[in-house]
């Protein structure tokens, strides 16, 4: 998901909403380059497999994928699902594409899709195509989670919400890895009260942070605290994650600070 995208969403129709959140992923130079392919004409019509978390909405010949993408999308939901003792109360619609280039550029090619796949329209959905589908599933359900948590009139900052997605999804790319590192030995650290939008890495680095610091719990509580701080008029997020004790807040900072100089040396 693009930083822009909880202003798409709640732009969109609500059937529109997650669909967002897939076409929005920044395709490299060489996808964005491809003209686009749409469904190969080899595949035949739509069809849906159940599974216990998921209607996974998919194309005659695409079978040969489909227990490895039901096994992979149920296994990251199992684990988000830990992390944030939150369980959805729908199943999700996943649609599954061929390739990158069959990701919908826009809203109304997404829509198009949604309704040539069967998906039940009025919900969200989740839209990942098979060649990427291993290393984005678990952030985009991610999302979900996100999504279902947070009540609706909150706008929690992007770098919370792709942060905590990057956190689940558990590796660090080498070359992110590498500006955290460079940025931390120049002592480029921006305070957690002055992430901006696109701060994605910081938040990654902070929930990872926050995991390993204060359990399971903490995630919840930091994203559910990030929309409190909308409602109770605190100034920045690390006095949402504790509201009542400014030595705490304090003590936050200076933790987050040790933690990155211990992993980005
Ligand atoms: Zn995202």
């Amino acid at each position: 998901m693009s930083g822009s995208t909880q202003i798409i969403r709640q732009a969109l129709p609500i059937a529109l909403s997650i669909v967002a959140v897939t076409w929005l992923v920044p395709l490299s130079a060489a996808q964005s380059a491809a003209p686009p392919r749409k469904d190969s004409g080899r595949l035949g019509p739509w069809t849906v497999r159940p599974t216990d978390h998921f209607d996974i909405y998919y194309r005659r010949g695409q079978e040969s994928r489909l227990n490895e993408v039901a096994r992979e999308a149920e296994r990251a939901y199992l684990r988000i699902s830990m992390d944030l003792e939150h369980t959805l109360a729908n199943k999700v619609p996943l649609i599954l594409l061929q390739t990158n280039r069959d990701l919908p550029q826009h809203p109304g090619e997404a829509y198009t899709i949604v309704r040539a796949s069967g998906a039940p329209d009025g919900v969200d959905h989740m839209m990942l195509s098979l060649e990427s589908f291993s290393t984005r599933v678990t952030h985009e359900l991610t999302h979900q989670f996100e999504f279902d948590l947070i009540p609706r009139p909150c706008r929690v900052p992007a770098w919370v919400l792709e942060g905590l997605a990057d956190h689940e999804t558990g590796n660090w790319i080498s070359s992110e890895r590498s500006a955290l590192r460079a940025s931390v030995a120049a002592g480029l650290i921006p305070a957690v009260a002055n992430f901006a939008t696109g701060d994605r890495l910081w938040g990654h680095a902070l929930f990872d942070f926050i995991m390993a610091e204060y359990g399971t719990q903490g995630a919840r509580r930091y994203v559910l605290a990030a929309c409190e701080r909308q409602t109770s008029g605190a100034e920045n997020a690390r006095d949402a994650f504790d509201l009542a004790s400014t030595e705490v807040s304090k003590e936050f900072d200076r933790a987050f600070l040790r933690y990155l100089r211990a992993q980005f040396n």
